[in-house]
C-alpha cells in the first residue's frame, strides 16, 4: 500500500484526538471528549497536520508497524478495522466518493461533540463518554 493509499483509508472523524484513560488497576480504556488543542471541531481535521509532532509532542503516527497503537483507536477507524479483518464502515469517505458527509450525517465523527484541552472545567474524569467506542457501521 502506498503512503496516499494508507492516509486515504482515515475516515477523518477525529476520534483518535480524543484524550484517553487508563484505570491502572483494570487496564481499561476510556475515551473523553477532549479534544487535542490542534484539533477542528467543525472538519475535525488536524489544524497543523505538517508540524503535529513538533506542536504535540505525544501525538502518534499510525503505521502497521506499531500495533500497540491499535489498542486505542476507536471499533470503527479504518486501520484498526483493517487489522481486524473487518470491512469499512458504510459511512466511510471511501464509499461516498471520498465525502464526509455520509459520516457526519450519522454522527460518527467529533463533530460538535468535543471540548478543547484548553477550555476544561474540572477533571479528565468528568469528560468520559461512551460514543467513541460505540460500535457505528
Ligand atoms: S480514528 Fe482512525 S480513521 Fe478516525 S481519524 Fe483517527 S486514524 Fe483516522
Ligand atoms: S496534533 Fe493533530 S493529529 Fe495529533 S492528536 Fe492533535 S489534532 Fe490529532
Amino acid at each position: 500500500m502506498s503512503a496516499q493509499e494508507w492516509e486515504s483509508l482515515c475516515d477523518g472523524c477525529g476520534k483518535c484526538c480524543l484524550s484517553k484513560l487508563i484505570d491502572e488497576d483494570t487496564d481499561e480504556l476510556y475515551f473523553t471528549n477532549i479534544a487535542c488543542v490542534l484539533l477542528n471541531s467543525k472538519s475535525c481535521q488536524c489544524s497543523d497536520y505538517q508540524h503535529r509532532f513538533a506542536k504535540v509532542p505525544d501525538c502518534v503516527k499510525i503505521t502497521l508497524d506499531d500495533i500497540e497503537v491499535f489498542h486505542w483507536l476507536p471499533p470503527s477507524c479504518a486501520y484498526k478495522r483493517l487489522i481486524e479483518g473487518k470491512s469499512l464502515p458504510a459511512w466511510h469517505p471511501l464509499l461516498h466518493a471520498g465525502k464526509h458527509s455520509e459520516m457526519h450525517k450519522r454522527s460518527a465523527s467529533v463533530r460538535g461533540k468535543v471540548v478543547c484541552e484548553t477550555q476544561l472545567n474540572g477533571p479528565s474524569q468528568n469528560y468520559i463518554v461512551r460514543w467513541p467506542i460505540d460500535e457505528c457501521e
